[in-house]
């Protein structure tokens, strides 16, 4: 049977438990997860690429079916690059939604054979959000109950 890839794209500014809960469960639907961090995102981040990588290459090494890389430009080109005919995505929210599912749309419009995924987020981290853990890190807070262990070490 052909083996089922995916791609889980996002900027990961930091990864947090809720990623991290996505990735473990998509596992269970696909063989493989490529996360994309992607690098060409018109948002500003407060970690360097490397650094968003080397954590998600942390959490999840000794895990033989995720890998890590970074792209630039269509999340779609990257997939096909990589064979996934899947674009794994988390939703929170009903504003998740209507964002993931406009993006979805387009994706299948200019892209026919990838098919976007969605897991609900787990209710322990439906409220949380990188943007949350980067504020609370900004304001001079401790986020480290957000983030998985390897973050936590040099967040
Ligand atoms: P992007 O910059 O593309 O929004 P993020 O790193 O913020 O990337 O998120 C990547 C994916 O992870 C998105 O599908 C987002 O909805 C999902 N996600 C983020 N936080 C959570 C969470 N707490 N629970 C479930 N999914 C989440």
């Amino acid at each position: 049977m052909k083996e089922k890839i995916a791609v889980f794209p996002g900027s990961f500014d930091p990864l947090t438990l809720g990623h991290q809960d996505i990735v473990l469960r998509g596992l269970q639907i696909f063989d493989r997860i490529i996360i994309g961090v992607g690098s060409n995102s018109q948002k500003t981040n407060m970690f360097p690429i490397e650094k968003r990588t080397g954590w998600i290459k942390e959490v999840f090494k000794g895990n033989s079916g995720i890998h890590v890389e970074t792209y630039e430009g269509l999340t779609v080109e990257f997939c096909k690059k990589n064979n996934a005919g899947y674009i794994l995505r988390g939703l929170r929210t009903s504003a998740d939604f209507e964002f993931e599912k406009a993006i979805a749309h387009m994706n299948a419009a200019i892209s026919e054979n990838i098919e976007s995924v969605f897991i609900l987020s787990d209710l322990r981290f439906a409220a949380l959000s990188s943007s949350i853990v980067r504020d609370i890190i900004r304001n001079g807070g401790d986020a480290r109950q957000f983030v998985p262990d390897a973050v936590k070490k040099n967040l």
